[in-house]
């Protein structure tokens, strides 16, 4: 018993000594791709554009830089407010920060979809997923890994085309989650918001955008063109997902990030 309690005391003593700020180890990840002219935007979207509007040292010695953007609500890391599908429903400065922010579940099914572009994400994905993992829990973030942000930023990879324009639309061909499965989960599980690493929740070759539709109907925002989900654990982050406070936008750029699970 002594022996066992002072072996436990010589381990904390180690975990302290790897990391001297305590036992708890928290780790930020960030989820956003870098918004520049090289990001994936919509084929019928104008690139984002940073223009100079001062660069350099100043009359008066200091040095100094301003620039003017401009970009597509809808283009790289970004979020779908509810109103971009469902009319009178939350514009992007009116979804409650509540929604932003909170615990996660990454769906990683990568492996399964291996570069698959007409891929659809089903209910039986999710409950095989719980199986392993657990029931979602309440208000929860669900996160949708199909391994497409590893083609960013090359267009043709990601979106399956590089076409620009209605003719771009049209040859769209990457993962989504099925119309039938966003209902479901809007019904059958208590979620806040679902983020997906592809350029729409809806897969490329939908049409009628119905799983984009069946989750704005119920207020529930889509984060799209996520990054770096590789690097979360299936349960156990916690995400904060803070986008441009634009009045009544149907969207906007996004900057989500999400901390590790600590260990206490
Ligand atoms: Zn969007």
């Amino acid at each position: 018993m002594v022996a066992t309690r002072r072996l436990l005391t010589r381990l904390a003593f180690m975990l302290l000594l790897l990391n001297p700020q305590g036992i708890t180890a928290e780790e930020w990840i960030d989820l956003t791709h870098t918004l520049s002219s090289e990001s994936v935007f919509w084929p019928t979207a104008a690139p984002f554009e940073l223009a100079t509007d001062f660069e350099g040292v100043t009359e008066k010695g200091y040095f100094y830089s301003a620039y003017t953007f401009k970009t597509a609500e809808h283009g790289g890391t970004h979020i779908d407010a509810p109103v971009h599908f469902a009319k009178g429903h939350d514009s992007v400065d009116e979804i409650p920060l509540e929604r932003l922010i909170g615990n996660a579940v990454v769906l990683d099914l990568s492996e399964l979809i291996n570069g698959e572009c007409n891929f659809l994400i089903t209910t039986g994905h999710i409950l095989a997923w719980e199986k392993s993992h657990g029931r979602i829990p309440e208000n929860a973030i669900i996160l949708l890994r199909t391994g497409f942000d590893k083609y960013w930023p090359d267009t043709k990879r990601y979106l399956g085309t590089d076409l620009k324009g209605e003719a771009g639309v049209a040859a769209l061909c990457f993962p989504g989650l099925r119309p039938e499965t966003a209902t479901w989960l809007a019904q059958q599980r208590s979620i806040k918001a679902v983020g997906i690493d592809t350029a729409s929740i809806d897969y490329g070759q939908s049409s009628d955008y119905r799983a984009h539709v069946n989750l704005m109907s119920r207020n529930i925002p889509a984060f799209e063109n996520i990054a770096n989900l590789d690097q979360l654990p299936p349960t156990g982050a916690f995400v904060v997902a803070l986008p441009v406070k634009i009045k009544g936008g149907s969207g906007g750029p996004l900057r989500i990030v999400a901390r590790k699970a600590s260990s206490r």
